[in-house]
């Protein structure tokens, strides 16, 4: 029996059908998005066909023609606009993330925090990213060249389930501001929540039809969007990450991959024990473990193992989890039942193989049908799936280290690169080991959120977690083509007239040796 709380009031069968309006889908084929809490029916997403998807990319383009006609300051008016009706309707979208996804409302809301901090940072960098740049051109004083950036044209994005709104509407702005227009493929199960980020776009003033929504299975709609798109950013699996690189290569366009990660925590002999313990429990079991960069390893020096492993198991017994709309639990429920059964392989699989299960280990049906216990797990190896691969659940294998080149090798010994986090009351020692680590991104003291919210900074996957990244100017550039205007005064990179070649060549020989040692060129 379910002890889900009543469904927020905003979420109305009116305001649903409103939302989902916006997706094509001529078939009538519809797909049921369900609230996670309680697996009741929201409503009946249209599914876009291969034509709707053609005719998407058809519009977006239409609008991109005027929306890039605009000066910048005008587009940025509108970034501006959207950005305050972002926080005026942060709790409704609050809402949205939490029944169409299940995460716990503080997760929920801080997730919704996420799109007003990347556009800020983009409405302040833009203008100085895209004006236009002199350069030095070949021949001093009589050549010059201008860098200008111009949009790649209608970009597509496609989102995961678990930040919907993050992902969808944070990598949706940066294309925008430089001029494109977007086709925007969401989950199935969370596209209520970009959805209504598309609309707050068209309230600020963006052209109508500029962000396109499509929605269906992703190996349906991948195929016709890449056939179409300028520019592709996903964010997802390392296994779809492959797919959709292969099928840019094919179409011949860039593309970003924001793909999964086995995040390690190495916990050093002089760490704050209790400061690394309370952050392992976000680390851990934050969303429910469904973090990219969460924490699926946890490396303990053995002189503080002891002492790290029982307060952890404490504090990790005491967390409060609960399908309410409140800000009360610590965490909530997986996206869906289907992901809870791989999250239960995973940890079943590592219980079969050898591995102690220290607390939690069980599915929660009495809270909700996709509900799974933070767990900790101790003596996991590399045969066992939680060992290796990607879990995407709150299940975390516990393990000891000696020596700090022993943790660094063990943090190294994945596939993946996408976050580390590294615990030591000396910050020079753990930027040292930190700098060793082949990760994207590392914390110091933190778990993820400070190198993830400096939005200054570029933050993307190494190895098998990717390939490019968001935020930093190139999260922006990205999403632009450099185009090189050369301007020459008079042709001079040629024999004069009655001057030979061997005379043109000795001539040119100086000139490079003097434009080197006057540091001219
Ligand atoms: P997924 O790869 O199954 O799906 C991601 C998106 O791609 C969904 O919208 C899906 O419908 C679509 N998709 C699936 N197959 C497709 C295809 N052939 N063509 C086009 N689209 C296709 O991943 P998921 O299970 O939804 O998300 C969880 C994964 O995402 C985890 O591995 C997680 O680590 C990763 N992730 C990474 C980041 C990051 O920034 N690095 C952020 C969030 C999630």
């Amino acid at each position: 029996m379910s002890t889900a709380a009543a469904r927020p009031t905003t979420i109305t069968a009116p305001f649903l059908d409103g939302l989902v309006r916006r997706v094509p889908g001529s078939t009538g084929n519809t797909w049921k998005l369900t609230e996670v809490y309680t697996g009741d029916l929201l409503v009946e997403l249209p599914q876009s066909s291969e034509g709707d998807i053609a005719q998407a990319f058809v519009d977006a383009r239409a609008a991109q023609q005027v929306w890039a006609s605009w000066p910048l300051k005008k587009r940025l008016k509108v970034i501006k606009k959207f950005h305050a009706l972002v926080i005026k309707n942060q709790l409704l979208i609050t809402d949205l993330i939490q029944v169409e996804s299940g995460k716990n409302r503080r997760m929920a809301f801080e997730e919704s925090c996420d799109v007003p901090m990347g556009t800020s940072h983009y409405i302040k960098r833009a203008p100085s990213l895209l004006k236009d740049r002199r350069h030095a051109g070949p021949v001093p004083v009589l050549s010059h060249s201008t860098e200008v950036r111009r949009p790649k044209g209608v970009v597509a994005i496609i989102a995961p389930w678990n930040f919907p709104f993050a992902t969808g509407i944070s990598d949706t702005i940066p294309a925008l501001i430089p001029g494109n227009g977007v086709v925007l493929k969401p989950d199935n199960k969370t596209a209520l929540s970009p959805l209504f980020g598309v609309h707050l776009l068209e309230q600020a003033g963006m052209p109508r039809g500029l962000v396109q929504v499509i929605c269906g299975e992703g190996p349906d709609v991948g195929g016709p969007m890449l056939a179409q798109a300028d520019y592709v950013m996903f964010t997802g699996s390392t296994a779809t990450g492959r797919i959709i690189g292969e099928l840019a290569g094919k179409h011949l366009i860039d593309c970003c991959l924001e793909l999964g990660g086995k995040n390690p925590m190495l916990v050093l002999e002089d760490a704050n024990v209790d400061e690394a313990v309370h952050a392992a429990l976000f680390g851990g079991f934050g969303n429910s473990g469904q973090i990219c960069m969460h924490i699926e390893r946890l490396y303990v020096h053995d002189s503080i193992y002891d002492e790290f492993r029982d307060k952890f198991v404490a504090a990790t017994k005491a967390m409060n989890i609960g399908a309410t709309y409140d800000f009360e639990p610590d965490i909530g429920s997986l996206v869906s039942v289907d992901h809870r059964d791989r999250v239960i392989a995973h940890v079943e699989d590592a219980k079969a193989k050898g591995a102690t299960v220290l607390t939690g280990g069980q599915a929660r049906p009495d809270l909700g049908p996709a509900f799974f216990e933070p767990t900790i797990l101790e003596g996991v190896t590399g045969e066992m799936l939680a060992g290796s691969t990607e879990t995407f659940g709150p299940v975390v294998g516990l393990y000891s280290f000696s020596t700090e080149d022993e943790a660094i090798a063990l943090a190294n010994d994945t596939d993946y690169g996408l976050n580390a986090s590294v615990w030591s009351t000396d910050l020079k020692r753990a930027t040292t080991v930190a700098r060793r680590i082949d990760s994207g991104n590392v914390n110091i003291n933190d778990i993820l959120a400070t190198a993830y919210a400096s939005k200054g900074t570029p933050s993307g996957g190494l190895k098998q977690s990717g390939v490019g990244a968001r935020h930093g100017d190139q999260g922006l550039l990205k999403y632009t083509d450099a185009q090189n205007i050369g301007v020459l005064k008079k042709q001079v990179m040629e024999p004069q007239a009655n001057q030979t070649y061997d005379a043109y060549a000795k001539q040119t020989q100086l000139s490079l040796r003097l434009m080197r040692r006057t540091r001219l060129r």
